[in-house]
């Protein structure tokens, strides 16, 4: 995978970190997680930091080489918050329909296992009485890696696995694991102030 470049901050990073954006015909600016939009693509962090500076007049132009509006930053943080909520729907749908799902608190305890990969996560709204049992127990075995904060309420998440909401679940594919978390923290970076 070529490394792409923030436009803010200048660091290089493999396409999955950074997103892009790309001027419309008229202008107006979208902001995609893939290259999949034709034309010049700027690529930029997930933060709200480097966000703010690409949005600075002048420097979505000299990018994508196009006149372009310029768009609120908390427009483009917002519709970027929304595709990766729905990518991580994709991802939920595809371990689920691997079997690499443990869902519910319990049957997601037992199935993370000391040293056999994969990852706990916790939905946002999970009750703090729950939340805390589960960070208790889930230290008292070793090598699974603290649950994963998961940018998903209970009732979306339950809704991948058809059914009732769910709270917490443990996602045993280390890889699908990997990318749920990284999509999750991408939301959190991009949380409004
Ligand atoms: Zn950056």
């Amino acid at each position: 995978m070529p490394e792409r470049m923030c436009i803010a901050c200048r660091k290089k990073a493999p396409p999955g970190s950074l997103f892009r954006m790309v001027a419309g015909p008229g202008g107006e600016v979208y902001a995609e997680l893939d290259s999949r939009l034709p034309g010049r693509g700027a690529y930029c962090c997930f933060g709200t930091e480097c966000l703010s500076r690409t949005l600075e007049p002048g420097n979505l132009t000299r990018a994508l080489r196009s006149r372009t509006a310029t768009p609120a930053a908390d427009e483009i943080a917002a519709s970027l918050r929304s595709l990766l909520g729905r990518r991580i729907e994709g991802l939920l749908g595809a371990a689920w329909r691997k079997k690499v799902i443990s869902a519910g608190r319990d049957a997601a305890l037992r199935a993370a296992r000391p040293g056999g990969g994969g990852r706990l996560f916790l939905a946002e709204d999970l009750a703090a009485g729950s939340r805390e049992e589960v960070l208790k127990r889930a230290s008292l075995g070793d090598g699974t890696g603290a649950p994963a904060e998961l940018n998903l309420t209970m009732e979306r998440v339950g809704a991948v696995f058809g059914g009732r909401p769910v709270g917490v679940f443990f996602l045993a594919d280390s890889s699908l694991a990997r990318q749920v978390a990284l999509r999750s923290s991408q939301v959190s970076a991009l949380a409004p102030a």
